[in-house]
């Protein structure tokens, strides 16, 4: 609806000025078109008026030529004097009147005047002694006849139409007779004793016209008498249409003596004009509504309702594509529907499927277990996953592209296994039940009957997951650790993500068996032990509360104390029997590390500042600080601050790294390690020998210590392989310029045989157990060189 309303705003100013400049030019139009014809109307009774006026004209003048022919005139004028002769005109005029065809000219007024200019005989008059006058709006002009008879001018008859004093138009008649000649005789017009017979009669079409017009406020008919400078045509009346004077037209119609003057003045048509500029306005009105209805459906039915019902499906069906049809039309709002259809499909596959795989993404993968779960999960179905146990092997020894292909092929021999043993199940493989769940694991739901049946066909799997996972023919020799979850267990099926995970972890650690965990309560009681573990830890984080242990790394040679070592404790933990073995990967995983880390350092070196001045400690200080350190670009400055805080120099600080597989040396973890070392700091590879990229990390992170993991340490004694490996590690070690430390040494035999191996520092339980810090302030006092010399003077090598 709003762009209807906009469209209105534009519309209706445009379509109201256009209709007002139609509708006034229609108006304009209209009204000269009435006005034409309203003059032509009066023009055309003018001319028929004057056209009448000559008929009537000729018969006032037949009328003349009869009574100047009839015998009672020429005898009256061969003696005007003769009462009996004149009585005889009279009468013979009296009854000429009365006849019909002479009647018809109206009220005729008939004068006979003799050659001295006195009135002899008359129609008119009603007494017959009264003097009879000749009317006075003709005096003048018979007056003039009889002066220029009398002047003896040649003149026979003559006529002329003027208008009366009362208004009426009147014709007269004028004729001049001679008593002795006839009036064809050339004397007779030249006499100047000739008697005057006058005819007078009214031009009745003209007045009638004159009285109509008399109706009309705003039209005016002028009588004018011709002057003889523009002579005109008996019959031919010209018109002349003059609109100088005065508001409104002027019309002159020429009779062949006289002109009619027609003003019709604008007033005339003010009705019609109020009439049609009402009629303009309403079709205007009419017009403008009309066309904006027939607007709004074209626009309602053409273009709002496709895009209404665009939305409602966008609306409906926000980002499932499942709600959205193909429009077929190829009109824009089809065209715009499909375009988003497209796009839809597109950002949809982008954000629910891995783009390497095409399999489902985690996010989508959860959503999909998620609405399973709720809508219906029979009996059989279960959630297995996939791990490729240390694929970054394959992309470190054959390159990103192997690696990637490798896992392409695993995804499609997924795909296939599950499809392949959906299809009977009635529970069909959807594009969302198989997912690449992150980098090297997939997950996937599957019905099964039992959960025999569930970890016979994993097993099989398995076998054959390992077989086509090779590239160009060569097997790529992975291994998989797997977990299966039985979904359809509703008493921890909320748990499904963390169990999977758990189960998984868990086949990881299974050495020398086939690395598949079913998910089961002592997983549940782990992964609740874990969370227990969590939420103390965050507790302890926030409040700072833990504790520091110092355990002494004693010089092979000198037997003095080289280096303490910080352990941290969680006394809330511990009380539960949880040191940091457990805790400390736990704060990893939940993102714990760094608060831990940092409060570590500030405590260890505010106690290395102590025991410098306290009790004149010289040795350095060992701080165990986690590998995802190498991944926090604000840890050099965190470590410097806090010497500097506590006025330690760098050079006392031996930084332990304990080697993980996710710690992957990459340009910023060297960087960090180079950086550390340019400042004066001592790294150290703790736990050597514990992973197999000990070896690739001791190449690629220059270090200056590597502390050989106490489970070398322990088996000392009981293999006998020991010794060469314990050579090698040492021997390597010092070929890279690092001194090598001996950890867990708990017997003086071991003691012993790690010194002439050539070890450089010993630690362990042999020397001291972790002590708290009066206990290492006394240690330190008490005169322990002496005490390590006497216990190693004791020593006699024997193997245990
Ligand atoms: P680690 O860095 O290898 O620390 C040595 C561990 O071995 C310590 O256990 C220590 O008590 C134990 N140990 C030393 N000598 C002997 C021995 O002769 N026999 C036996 N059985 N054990 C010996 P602890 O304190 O439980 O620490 C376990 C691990 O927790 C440490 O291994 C280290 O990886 C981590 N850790 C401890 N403190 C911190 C810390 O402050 N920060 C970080 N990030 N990790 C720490
Ligand atoms: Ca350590
Ligand atoms: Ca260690």
């Amino acid at each position: 609806m709003r762009l209807l309303r906009r469209l209105d705003v534009v519309l209706i100013p445009v379509m109201t000025l256009v209709a007002a400049i139609a509708g006034t030019g229609l108006y304009f139009w209209q009204l000269d078109e009435h006005k034409a014809l309203e003059q032509d109307k009066w023009v055309t009774k003018v001319e028929n008026a004057l056209s009448a006026g000559d008929f009537e004209r000729n018969g006032i003048e037949a009328l003349g030529h009869e009574i100047a022919g009839s015998a009672q005139f020429i005898n009256h004028i061969q003696d005007t004097n003769d009462f009996a002769r004149r009585s005889f005109l009279e009468s013979h005029i009296n009854y000429v009147l009365k006849q019909d065809r002479v009647a018809q000219l109206g009220s005729v007024d008939i004068y006979s005047l003799d050659s001295l200019f006195t009135l002899t005989a008359t129609s008119i008059k009603a007494d017959p002694f009264a003097q009879s006058v000749l009317s006075d709006d003709i005096y003048q002009t018979v007056f003039d006849t009889y002066i220029l008879v009398s002047l003896g001018e040649e003149f026979c008859n003559s006529g002329y139409t003027y208008q009366a004093l009362t208004g009426e138009i009147r014709y007269s008649f004028i004729g001049a007779y001679d008593p002795k000649l006839l009036p064809d005789d050339k004397q007779a017009m030249t006499r100047k004793e000739r008697s005057l017979l006058v005819v007078d009669g009214p031009l009745t079409q003209l007045n009638h016209l004159f009285a109509e017009i008399a109706d009309y406020a705003h039209i005016t008919l002028e009588f004018h008498q011709r002057s003889n400078e523009t002579p005109v045509q008996a019959n031919i009346y010209s018109k002349q249409i003059n609109n100088e004077f005065f508001d409104g037209t002027v019309v002159k119609v020429f009779g062949p003596s006289i002109e009619i003057e027609l003003d019709i003045s604008d007033g005339h048509y003010s009705a019609i004009k109020a009439q049609l500029a009402t009629q303009m306005l309403t079709y205007m009105t009419g017009v403008v509504l009309s066309l904006l209805l027939i607007i709004h459906l074209i626009v309602k039915s053409k273009v709002l309702k496709p895009i209404n019902g665009l939305l409602r499906d966008i609306k409906k069906g926000g980002l499932e594509l499942r709600y959205f049809k193909r429009a077929k039309g190829n009109d824009e709002v089809s065209t715009l529907k499909n375009a988003y259809i497209d796009s839809l499909s597109k950002v949809k596959f982008e954000a629910e499927f891995d783009s390497l795989t095409k399999l489902a993404n985690r996010v989508s993968f959860i959503r999909f277990v998620e609405q399973r779960s709720e809508s219906y999960c029979n009996q059989h179905t279960y959630i297995v996953a996939w791990d490729v146990i240390d694929f970054r092997r394959v992309n470190d020894l054959h390159g990103q592209k192997i690696g990637d292909k490798a896992l392409v092929t695993i995804a499609t021999e997924i795909e296939r296994f599950i499809c392949m043993n959906q299809s009977g199940s009635g529970c069909g493989c959807s594009d969302y039940s198989i997912s690449r769940y992150s980098s090297n694991t997939f997950y996937a739901l599957i019905n099964a009957e039992s959960e025999l049946s569930i970890r016979a066909l994993m097993a099989n799997f398995e076998t054959a997951l390992k077989a086509a996972a090779r590239i160009d023919g060569v097997p790529l020799g992975l291994e998989f650790a797997q977990s299966i979850f039985p979904l359809y267990d509703e008493t921890h099926r909320g748990l499904w993500q963390r169990g999977t995970e758990a189960a998984l972890n868990k086949a990881k650690q299974i050495k020398n068996k086939r690395p598949l965990v079913y998910f089961d309560t002592r997983l549940l009681e782990e992964i609740n032990r874990r969370e227990e573990i969590e939420k103390i830890l965050l507790t302890c984080c926030s409040n700072g509360d833990f504790e520091l242990l110092y355990m002494p790394l004693i010089d092979a040679n000198t037997y003095k104390i080289a280096s303490v070592e910080v352990l941290v404790r969680c006394p809330p933990l511990q009380a539960m029997g949880i040191g940091p073995e457990e805790f400390i990967p736990a704060a990893e995983r939940a993102n714990m590390i760094g608060d831990i880390d940092t409060w570590v350092m500030d405590n260890a070196l505010k106690t290395l500042h102590y025991l410098q001045r306290k009790v004149g400690y010289d040795g350095d200080i060992s701080i165990n600080i986690s590998a995802l350190e190498l991944y926090n670009n604000e840890f050099i400055e965190l470590i410097c601050g806090a010497c500097n805080k506590h006025e330690v120099s760098h050079d006392k600080v031996i930084l332990e790294i304990t080697e993980t597989s996710y710690v992957k040396s990459t340009k910023d973890t060297i960087a960090i390690i180079s950086g550390l070392r340019d400042l004066g700091f001592r790294v150290s590879l703790d736990d050597f020998g514990t992973g197999f990229t000990s070896i690739n990390q001791l190449l690629s992170y220059p270090v200056d210590e590597l502390k050989v993991d106490k489970s070398f340490v322990e088996r000392i004694g009981t293999e006998g392989s020991e010794e060469r490996m314990l050579n090698s590690i040492i021997s390597l070690g010092h070929n890279c310029d690092a001194k090598v430390v001996g950890e867990g040494v708990e017997t003086g035999y071991q003691c012993r045989y790690l010194t002439e191996l050539g070890c450089d520092y010993l630690q362990g339980y042999w020397f001291s157990k972790p002590l708290t810090y009066h206990e290492f302030s006394d240690f330190y006092n008490e005169d322990h060189l002496v005490d390590i010399k006497t216990k190693i003077s004791e020593l006699t090598i024997i193997r245990p």
